[in-house]
């Protein structure tokens, strides 16, 4: 069994990711919006940080209270988006109740778009056409391309259906000429469609899930799942058991959570690069 260390290929793409900025007189620029406080967020919006100032891109953090309103959201982000100095924006998961966060979410300029979430950026994913893709799936099949794993033909199963990883990583494993499938809550018989898989990948948050005799001998597993079990992290797969049947796998953590960041980084340079080539 072989590890793939997401730790490591982020290094290597961050290295080559300021190896490139370094030599840009003008500097890619993101811009988060933050509503609230919340300690998840404030964890997650300080890697962003740390990971822009060590490529060297501007980085600023807008924060507005729990209760400001859609408009105000809207209002600002059309402000950014016809903000030439602008080259990201990234509006901070979870929203609290009271706003849509899908309309926030489109209300974003699709060049701009780094998290790849919008209606636009969706269907050019679908389309496969050039555009901004959602990160988490992004990182997945970076992971695999730096490992020499070519998915061509590969019986893929994906668990989970989310807009955020399990959709976009269906697709991109189609894109790639894998034999997809897609289960989720309503499968009935997860295990006959995991022990199938080539490789699996799971989004679904239920630590583990997946136990070994769901995942056929010598597979590919790639745990994206991110759960917090008094206070220790684990993935959805039952990643003692599992790795020693199959052939590479995905550690929790240090695995796909490493390359999320990796490809945020990376998504900045190329939404700073399609507006250039719009210029
Ligand atoms: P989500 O809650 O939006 O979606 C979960 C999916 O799992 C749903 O499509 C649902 O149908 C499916 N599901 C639920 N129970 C199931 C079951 N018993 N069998 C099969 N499918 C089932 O979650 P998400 O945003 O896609 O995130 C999934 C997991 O990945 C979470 O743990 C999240 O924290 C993690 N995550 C990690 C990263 C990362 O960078 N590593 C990024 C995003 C999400």
């Amino acid at each position: 069994m072989k590890i793939l260390d997401g730790k490591l290929i982020k290094g290597q793409i961050l290295e080559e990711l300021k190896g490139e900025v370094d030599k840009l007189t003008i500097k890619p620029n993101l811009v988060v919006i933050q509503v609230g406080d919340n300690d998840a967020s404030n964890i997650y919006i300080n890697q962003k940080r740390k990971m822009a100032e060590y490529i060297g891109y501007n980085f600023s953090l807008l924060r507005f209270p729990l209760e400001v309103s859609e408009e105000e959201i809207l209002n600002e982000i059309d402000k950014l988006n016809n903000d030439n100095s602008v080259h990201a924006i990234l509006v901070q998961m979870p929203l609290p109740g009271h706003l849509n966060a899908a309309k926030i979410q489109n209300a974003i300029a699709v060049l701009k778009d780094v998290d790849g979430l919008n209606d636009i950026n969706a269907g050019r994913l679908f389309h496969k056409k050039d555009g901004l893709f959602p990160c988490t799936p992004l990182g997945v099949m970076e992971l695999l391309k730096r490992y020499n794993i070519n998915v061509s033909g590969m019986n893929a199963v994906v668990v989970g259906r989310s807009n955020l990883v399990g959709k976009p990583m269906a697709t991109m494993l189609t894109n790639h000429d894998a034999t997809v499938t897609l289960c989720h809550s309503k499968t009935i018989d997860l295990k006959k469609h995991t022990s199938m898989a080539d490789i699996l990948v799971v989004a679904v948050g239920k630590a583990g899930l997946i136990t070994e005799d769901m995942v056929k001998e010598d597979a590919i597993v790639i745990d994206v799942g991110i759960n917090r079990v008094n206070g220790k992290l684990y993935g959805d797969v039952d990643f003692d058991n599992v790795s020693k049947k199959v052939s590479y796998i995905t550690p929790v953590p240090g695995g796909v959570g490493q390359m999320t960041v990796a490809m945020l980084a990376k998504n900045v340079l190329s939404a700073y690069k399609l507006q250039m080539r719009d210029k």
